[in-house]
């Protein structure tokens, strides 16, 4: 396994000043596996190297074609480093479309903020590119595991035919662990494994000279979070250690970039901690989940997109963790279970 010391030897790769890049044409990417056009992806620009391709609202879907998350890119005068690829091989294409509109710089490097299918099922296209990819060590294994094959095929069974049972997985090339960083074409990154929040392998990566933060899915803008097996609690820490990063625009893994995370980006946070509020009231009167459930008003939180998609399962997931959390508490303190 090649480690972190690696990403280190690209600080010798000759740098420059930047050269402002040209304003975004959008493109109309054509994909060569089917005669439907994908969403246009436009790129929006957050700093002097930085951009972002910002996803559909809700969830991964037909209507969307599978194109709810976004991704960065950084053009850099050695290349372009791009953070996440999309959800989808064609929407890996289109993203390469959309940094062709706005450099001829080489795409050299790529590096995943975790392994949720909507974040990095379009790394088929850049593997055709030959890059290298970056990710955190805590994944090494997730491409092998029941859990991913289990994930492929619902996408194969949803987003056909943006995904195909017969797609391969692909993954990283070199781990990280702990925390890296690296310079390239005068650009400094630096890359600090912030997991396990949303996922285990979260890695978030900051563009030092643009003061931009590409949060992974830490963080959600504008949508109800996607919780999982996340340990909410943990979750919950890191959102207030990543809010404490202060950069000056923070791109999350889904909804709009902000330039005052604090007042934009802090849905995550409230979200989660008024679902532990809610379950941890219901563990404590031992009221069952489909009770406590459908006791609540959840008008607060019912407007948001993937609300009826995720909402449900989340605060599920939410409530047996709080369960888990009493009892282990309890065990901790002595009391009996
Ligand atoms: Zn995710």
């Amino acid at each position: 396994m090649r480690t972190a010391a690696l990403l280190m030897l690209a600080a010798l790769l000759p740098g420059g000043c930047a050269t402002p890049t040209p304003a975004p044409r959008v493109p109309t990417p054509v994909i060569a596996d089917g005669s439907e056009r994908l969403p246009v992806l436009k790129p929006i620009r957050v700093g002097p190297h930085s951009w972002y391709v910002e996803g559909l609202p809700g969830v991964a879907s037909q209507g969307n074609q599978g194109y709810n998350s976004n991704a960065g890119f950084v053009v850099t005068p050695a290349g372009v480093v791009v953070i996440d690829t999309l959800g989808t091989p064609a929407l890996g294409r289109a993203l390469i479309e959309a940094i062709r509109s706005v450099t001829r710089q080489p795409i050299v490097r790529v590096i995943l903020t975790h392994f949720h299918a909507d974040h990095f099922y379009g790394l088929e296209a850049f593997k055709a590119l030959d890059v290298e990819t970056y990710a955190q060590v805590a994944a090494i294994r997730y491409t092998d595991s029941p859990e991913a094959r289990r994930r492929h095929a619902q996408r194969a069974r949803d987003l056909m035919p943006w995904v195909q049972a017969r797609d391969r997985l692909f993954t990283a090339d070199y781990w990280i662990d702990g925390h890296a960083g690296f310079t390239l074409g005068g650009v400094r990154f630096e890359l600090t494994h912030l997991g396990p929040a949303h996922s285990p392998e979260d890695l978030i990566v900051q563009v030092i000279d643009d003061q931009v933060l590409y949060s992974g899915d830490i963080l959600f803008a504008g949508r109800i979070p996607y919780v999982g097996e996340a340990d909410s609690r943990e979750w919950l820490a890191t959102t207030a250690r990543l809010l404490a990063f202060q950069p000056r625009v923070m791109v999350a893994g889904h909804g709009r970039a902000s330039h005052d995370p604090n007042r934009d980006l802090v849905l995550t946070r409230d979200y989660i901690a008024d679902l532990r509020a809610r379950m941890a009231r219901a563990v404590t009167t031992l009221t069952d989940f489909d009770t406590a459930y459908a006791a609540e008003d959840w008008s607060q939180w019912s407007r948001l997109p993937a609300f009826e998609d995720a909402h449900r399962a989340n605060a599920y997931n939410i409530y047996l963790q709080v369960e888990q959390e009493a009892l282990q508490g309890d065990a901790q303190s002595g009391d009996p279970p």
